[in-house]
């Protein structure tokens, strides 16, 4: 990876053992030549191995003994050029220990210096114009550096040997406060920063890839006001908190959860909350919290801002993160009483990251500051594949000679800024990589009305093919692994996705691999969707099209189901067959559930009713699962609807009644895939879509497998959700281009 100060670390390595020879950067990796004492070469690789760089990435060293040369002293050479800049550019790193023993050092130069970094640590991603990594490149180019950051930057001894975003308060960019029209700089701006949030006031400030609202996380007043202005009704904001320690004491931090908080992405980590805190994330058992990553950050900790910070994305709701000071002082200027700006410019918005530690391991929710754009496999190809994704959570895969890049979190297509934002990316990245049109495979969502599908087919490429958006989930999961032959099955839980017959899957079941394609095996028994992809927006709306199915179905406009009259209208389109569609979606089977649990009124982010649904179901003990047969080769949801319309009816537990469902679903499943892995002797199973953002529902299904012998892969470097999608697209187009549909024929439908 290019900026990771990998080359510097040789050379500081090679002078440490009294090495001679050089260092270069080539199209297959870094090639080190050193001649010494036998003693010594043993050394160096030892020490390669068990400690490099914190932000490298080393996926094998290779020794092979060579003539001596009798070379003198050890050099950094030049990089081999290459045809086109397959570099791995690295995504942003945290600022590092050494970095943050000089800003709070006062005989330091950098001391306070909020945009201090070094090899080792700052900005990459987000502020790289160009390929090569290169200050004139970067939004640094302005600064031009003084003697002291000139000194550090040429000498390859140092830290800071060629660390592109150098920079000093006497040579580089600074902070600012506005404020009610004052605006202190440097220092002061900072502590006033930190003052005003102690206060209970709401800032915008600047920070790595894109600015954030923040405010005191415990003032209940100061975050009410917050979701007024930012039009957030319920969503949960994220947090940042000083350190570890605070961390521990807001949430239950698994070993994995640390490993993540303190990795070098810093994303947003979701751990079950030890306090309640309903203004921050009401109706949910999780906070999303991170550490502080930029410099700037501990200076306000350190400036005795509040301990737990809300810290969220700055953009009026579903639009993406804003990054140009111009756009964010007009959008945010209603939002929050202050704006701490930095000068540096972002280059391109990169919102924080979400991860949690699942059932089966790390599972990235949303992918972006400090994993993109980092490669997340392999495909065998040379041919430069763009792969757009779907239109919900997107995110795009460039494949560069086999390099499967995925872009950061771009957002809802359906809002007119995202999709803009959609467009930069592609442009962006197809820049970087200097791909051109001529060559390119384009890959979209079969759905012939998405924005990128109709985006995809106006595109100049030579060639576009669309791929089944239930195929492409199972595919990330192995694109992920590389594994292209191993026969699976496939399990993609979801919301929604466009189906080979035309209606709206999202409870499908394949065989097959990415090589020899995905067969549709079985399926979730057919209910119906009235008002289509609108009904996602009520579960009440959704649960017509299931409940409608169930026999002798009580009242529900009465206790203990109160639905509103937008239920009735539902069913009536449902039983005349007019606007509902048939459907699978598991997704719309969480939302009957809900609904008749009491979540009866819209939802104000996508999933929030299956979230519900799961944050109840953890307040109750195990329980006996409802059945939830598989027959005539369908699961059905009837006898699981039936079940839980009796418990309700009975008065029983709403937490256990919510158990009972998602355990019966997880049984149910598992009962089926036995079955139909004894049946084709298939012992792998792959489980992806955005269901599987449900940690109880993957904790159930973990308990299951274990006891037999059947694997169960998961997807670990794309999310499950719609965000991953991209990656299995470029997959299944690179092995089966013929297989898949040809995208032009979508326009005249
Ligand atoms: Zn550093
Ligand atoms: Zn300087
Ligand atoms: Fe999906």
């Amino acid at each position: 990876m290019q900026g990771v100060g990998f080359r510097p670390f040789i050379y500081r390595l090679a002078n440490k053992y009294a090495l001679a020879g050089w260092v270069l950067n080539a199209d297959d990796g870094v090639h080190i030549h050193i001649e010494g004492l036998q003693g010594e070469l043993e050394a160096f690789v030892c020490d390669l191995r068990n400690d490099p760089p914190l932000a490298a990435r080393i996926t094998h060293i290779d020794v092979q003994p060579k003539e001596l040369q009798g070379l003198d002293g050890f050099v950094i050479r030049g990089s081999i050029a290459r045809r086109q800049p397959t570099v791995r550019v690295s995504p942003d790193l945290p600022v590092c220990e050494a970095c943050l023993t000089e800003l709070f050092d006062p005989s330091d130069p950098r001391r306070s210096y909020p945009y201090i970094n070094c090899t080792n640590c700052g900005p990459r991603y987000s502020i790289i114009q160009g390929l090569p990594y290169d200050r004139s490149l970067t939004t640094m180019q302005a600064w031009a550096l003084c003697t002291h950051c000139a000194k550090e930057y040429s000498d390859p001894a140092n830290r800071r040997f060629h660390a592109q975003p150098v920079a000093c308060s006497v040579c580089g960019p600074d902070y600012y406060l506005e404020y009610c029209g004052q605006k202190f700089l440097g220092t002061a701006a900072i502590r006033q920063a930190a003052a005003h949030l102690k206060q209970g006031r709401i800032l915008a400030i600047k920070g790595l890839g894109g600015y954030h609202l923040a405010c005191d996380a415990l003032n209940r007043h100061a975050v009410g006001t917050l979701r007024e202005r930012k039009y957030r009704k319920e969503k949960p904001f994220a947090l940042m908190v000083k350190n570890a320690a605070v961390a521990g004491k807001l949430v239950a931090l698994s070993d994995e959860s640390i490993a993540l908080l303190t990795g070098t992405a810093r994303p947003i980590v979701l751990a079950p909350g030890k306090i309640e805190l309903p203004e921050v994330a009401l109706n949910s058992a999780e906070l999303g919290l991170m550490l502080p990553y930029t410099p700037l950050h501990h200076l306000l900790f350190s400036e005795e801002a509040p301990e737990i910070l809300v810290m969220t994305s700055a953009n009026r709701s579903n639009e993406p993160i804003a990054y140009l000071d111009g756009e964010a002082l007009k959008q945010l200027d209603s939002i929050a009483d202050g704006l701490l700006i930095g000068e540096r410019p972002i280059a391109r918005r990169v919102d924080d990251s979400v991860v949690r530690d699942g059932a089966f391991g790390p599972v990235i929710l949303r992918r972006s500051r400090g994993y993109a754009p980092e490669a997340v496999a392999t495909l065998p190809t040379r041919r430069p594949v763009l792969a757009l994704g779907a239109d919900l959570k997107s995110a795009i895969t460039l494949v560069v000679e086999g390099q499967a890049f995925v872009s950061q979190h771009i957002g809802d297509l359906e809002h007119e800024p995202a999709f803009r934002a959609f467009q930069e990316t592609i442009q962006d990245l197809m820049a970087m990589y200097q791909v051109q049109w001529d060559d390119l495979l384009v890959v979209h969502d079969r759905h012939p009305h998405y924005r990128s599908t109709n985006y995809a087919v106006s595109l100049p490429a030579e060639r576009t093919v669309s791929v089944q958006h239930h195929r492409a989930h199972i595919a990330s999961v192995l694109a992920e692994k590389g594994e292209w032959h191993q026969a699976v099955i496939g399990v993609s839980l979801d919301g929604t996705g466009y189906g080979d017959d035309g209606t709206i899957w999202g409870s499908e079941i394949f065989a097959g691999s990415v090589a020899g394609g995905f067969d549709r095996i079985t399926h979730l028994r057919h209910a119906r969707l009235p008002g289509g992809d609108a009904a996602a927006h009520h579960p009440v709306q959704a649960a017509a099209g299931f409940l409608n199915q169930v026999q002798n179905l009580p009242d529900l406009s009465t206790a203990p189901f109160h639905f509103p009259v937008r239920y009735q209208k539902a069913l009536q389109l449902v039983e005349k067959g007019m606007r509902s569609f048939p459907t699978t979606s598991m997704g719309r089977l969480f939302d009957t559930a809900a609904a008749l649990l009491g979540f009866t009124r819209a939802v104000t982010f996508e999933g929030q009713a299956a979230i519900w649904l799961e944050t109840l179901a953890r307040t109750s003990p195990p329980v006996e699962p409802y059945p939830f047969p598989f027959h005539n080769q369908e699961l059905d949801f009837i006898p699981l609807l039936e079940a839980l319309l009796r418990d309700r009816l009975m008065a029983r537990k709403t937490a256990e009644i919510a158990r009972a469902f998602q355990t019966g679903v997880a049984r149910g499943l598992f009962e089926a895939l036995r079955l139909i892995s004894h049946d084709l002797q298939i012992e792998t199973v792959v489980l992806s879509g955005g269901v599987f953002q449900n940690d109880l529902l993957l904790r159930d299904l973990k308990s299951l497998f274990d006891r037999t012998p059947l694997q169960v892969w998961t997807n670990h470097a794309v999310p499950p959700n719609d965000g991953g999608i991209s990656l299995g697209q470029a997959a299944l187009a690179v092995f089966r281009p013929d297989a898949c549909n040809d995208g032009s024929q979508l326009t005249s439908r």
